[in-house]
């Protein structure tokens, strides 16, 4: 059996995020970090992911961008009716598997372990994880296990309110250098096919069969992406961050800045003795703003047309004379105007 003062269950992005900035906030802790995968599993499942954030996802995180492969100038977004809008936008697509290791590498006082988690229970003051090979024991569980918790499940009784299985291939094809492009449509429903530059490769993705194997591509994988949130992210000596909680983005499907900002402002909540700081935090955050579901549950029933009506006003590009527009317009698409301005902050 196993003693420490804090276990994280998942070496995930915000696992890792949070053992980086726990260990930094206070040295002292003892932190035991699990994750079910090993270090070739563990990197596959950690490159299904388009790994694009944002550059103002940095500012408000205790590290700089690393491990880059490409920058981002510029988004493209593809619609029904051959409309067609650049913006210019700031980030990163990151090598996310050396990203993560790189992280841990700097995290020289948690001790990283292949362990499956299987149940947590609370004994008295004191929390104990089964896992497939021991019994460890803690004072805080951190539940950074992703869509399907088992954090969650043991002690929350919750699920996220929508899972959407994603496809992602890695393309023979070079993308436009620092480009990120999304394709709309209602085959999408709800959903996008983006296309970003990966090295000399693409990265493409869809949710799960809604549009056709791409030409060319090297390697295939999936994931479920858990959006809407859930009801409560901290019990009385464990919490919920990133995707375990749901937290990704309904509308850009944007969920790494909010798993690393989730997991340092946990750290911080641990640190001070009171969970509580940190569910306040996401209660009153943008980045769980219920506009953003509400959009994603009307978008899911657009047809094309739909679509077209919404974005002609933004033709010639998301111009404050044209969301004005929006704004005012055409009452059944506000929600969605709304949260799409909303999600150029938050989405990721
Ligand atoms: C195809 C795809 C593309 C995406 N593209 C982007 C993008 O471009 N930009 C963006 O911002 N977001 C993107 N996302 C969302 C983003 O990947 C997630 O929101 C983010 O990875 C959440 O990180 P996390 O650490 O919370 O969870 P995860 O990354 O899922 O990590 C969870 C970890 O927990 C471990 N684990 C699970 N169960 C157990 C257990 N029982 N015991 C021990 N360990 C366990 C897993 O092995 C894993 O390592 C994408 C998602 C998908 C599916």
């Amino acid at each position: 059996m196993k003693d420490v003062d804090v276990a994280v269950v998942g070496a995930g992005i915000s696992g890792t995020v949070f053992c980086w900035a726990m260990q930094r906030i206070d040295p002292d802790v003892r932190i035991v970090c699990i994750d079910r995968l090993d270090d070739k599993r563990f990197d596959r499942y950690h490159s299904i992911c388009g790994e694009a954030v944002s550059k103002q996802a940095f500012k408000e995180l205790p590290f700089s961008p690393r491990c880059v492969c490409n920058r981002i100038e510029k988004v493209r977004e593809i619609w029904p009716g051959d409309i067609v809008i650049e913006e210019r936008a700031k980030g990163y697509i990151l090598d996310r598997p050396t990203f993560l290791h790189d992280l841990q590498d700097e995290c020289e006082e948690v001790s990283f372990e292949k362990r499956t988690l299987r149940s947590v229970r609370r004994d008295g003051e004191r929390m104990v994880l089964s896992t497939d090979i021991e019994e460890i024991v803690c004072d805080v569980v951190i539940g950074a296990d992703g869509a399907f918790s088992t954090v969650r499940r043991s002690l929350f009784g919750s699920s996220a309110p929508v899972t959407i299985p994603v496809s992602q291939f890695i393309v023979d094809e070079v993308s436009d250098s620092g480009v990120i492009e999304f394709v709309y449509g209602e085959r999408y429903g709800g959903g996008y096919r983006w296309r970003f530059p990966c090295g000399d490769f693409s990265n493409v993705g869809f949710p799960h069969g809604c549009d056709e194997v791409p030409e060319r591509t090297l390697a295939k994988g999936g994931r479920h992406i858990p959006i809407g949130g859930v009801e409560s992210i901290v019990v009385p000596g464990a919490c919920l961050l990133g995707d375990a909680a749901a937290m990704v983005n309904p509308v850009s499907f944007g969920g790494i800045r909010v798993a690393m900002l989730s997991a340092v402002k946990a750290a911080e909540a641990v640190a001070k003795g009171d969970l509580g700081v940190y569910q306040r935090w996401w209660d009153s955050s943008g980045f769980s703003d219920p506009i953003f579901m509400k959009a994603y549950e009307v978008s899911c029933r657009w047809r094309d047309k739909d679509m077209i009506e919404f974005m002609t006003p933004f033709r010639h590009g998301y111009r404050p004379a044209a969301i004005f527009r929006a704004l005012l317009g055409n009452e059944k698409h506000v929600t969605v105007a709304k949260a799409y301005m909303k999600s150029f902050r938050y989405g990721w």
